[in-house]
């Protein structure tokens, strides 16, 4: 059995991936693969239905707001939402907090100008800013509530009159949110939604009246909330196995009951790290992320060695990212607290190992 820690596309329910394997052969039993159906048969329809109300009832999103599903992953988002809200003359406030904020700020200056109102990057990322001000005459305010390479998190954000746009990639799903605190939420699924190929929109319908006319139809959220995301051919199969994914989390109780397993997980692993003397955490302790847990040894000639030792019980993606180094450990919702009891155990026999190596030298010196 594998314990997979991936960051993402990462672990589904085994559930989910045995209905997506059954909907390859045959859909629904009407003898055709989900994969050669078009998207605009009545069956695909109920899908892409099914999937925005499970959306609207997991998240609470309110009525007036639109649940879209597009592609090009999270980073189309950084300059799609550009060219739709930074109008000329605008500047919008940008949050730098990690990797992907950094990317979403190189991608909206091809838009209009940006002010990075705060940055921890001269601390590598591993703390998330506070006691910054918001413009008030910003476009938007844009910023990552989880920074997945870093391991932070951020669980609210300054009270602001200027449209809140978030993206919540690698957090939404794991933890209760107010909708009605964001003007725009984005995210590519891969984490908790489902497989790669479909980034989830939630945007405030008011905040799409009196946009510019020269956007570019695939670029224009307009055209998606008008064409039910049907502009074009949409990512079928995503957003099919997000509807079974979506389904699954409803099952077992929705999102507070999903947060609390979440809580319990990454408390479980941080107590470890903070306990055993081989590790430390690389995120201020505040700011710590439920679902990305950064970690490097104190001795880092000792990490291949971990991570070989790791991989002989079961876990699987936890290297930590390439600029990063050490290890980065995703805990999201599919992945049960027995795999962090694997791992945690893991870390303490890897421990008591290298103890009885040392008290066993020391006797052979003394002999
Ligand atoms: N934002 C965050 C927070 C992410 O974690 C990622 C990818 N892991 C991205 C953006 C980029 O997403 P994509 O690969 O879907 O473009």
């Amino acid at each position: 059995m594998k314990h997979n820690f991936g960051a993402g596309p990462c672990i589904l329910p085994a559930k989910v991936l045995d209905q997506a394997a059954d909907a390859v052969r045959d859909f629904n039993g009407i003898g055709l693969s989900i994969l050669e159906i078009s998207h605009r048969t009545p069956e695909f329809e109920a899908v892409i239905n099914e999937t925005q109300d499970l959306v609207r009832s997991l998240l609470g999103v309110p009525a007036d707001y639109s649940v879209l599903f597009l592609q090009g992953g999270a980073s189309t988002q950084f300059s799609m939402l550009a060219m739709n809200f930074l109008q000329q003359g605008k500047k919008a406030a940008y949050l730098d907090s990690g990797f992907f904020s950094l990317k979403a700020i190189k991608e909206a200056l091809f838009f209009g100008e940006v002010n990075v109102i705060a940055s921890s990057k001269d601390k590598k990322y591993d703390y998330v800013p506070v006691g910054y001000q918001i413009p008030a005459d910003a476009a938007y305010f844009h910023y990552c509530s989880n920074n997945t390479i870093e391991g932070t998190e951020m669980f609210s954000h300054p009270a602001t009159a200027v449209p809140v746009i978030c993206d919540m990639s690698s957090d939404i799903f794991s933890r209760v949110i107010n909708v009605a605190d964001f003007d725009l939420i984005y995210a590519g699924a891969q984490k908790n939604m489902g497989p790669a190929g479909m980034t989830l929109v939630l945007i405030k319908n008011s905040l799409l009246e009196n946009l510019g006319d020269e956007i570019a139809s695939m670029s224009d959220y307009r055209i998606y909330r008008d064409n039910n995301s049907m502009f074009n051919t949409p990512p079928v199969f995503s957003i099919y196995v997000a509807m079974l994914n979506l389904r699954w989390l409803k099952e077992k109780g929705g999102v507070a009951k999903q947060e609390i397993e979440n809580i319990a997980k990454s408390t479980l692993l941080y107590q470890e790290i903070d306990r055993n003397t081989l590790f430390y955490g690389l995120s201020n302790p505040v700011d710590r992320s439920r679902m990305n847990v950064t970690f490097k040894m104190y001795d880092q000639e000792l990490e291949a060695a971990f991570l070989d030792f790791a991989v002989s019980n079961g876990i699987v993606g936890i290297k930590g990212f390439p600029t990063a180094g050490g290890f980065r450990v995703s805990l999201y919702n599919a992945l049960p607290i027995s795999s962090v009891e694997v791992l945690v155990k893991s870390m303490q026999d890897f421990e008591a190992k290298l103890l009885n190596q040392k008290v066993s030298l020391e006797n052979k010196v003394r002999v």
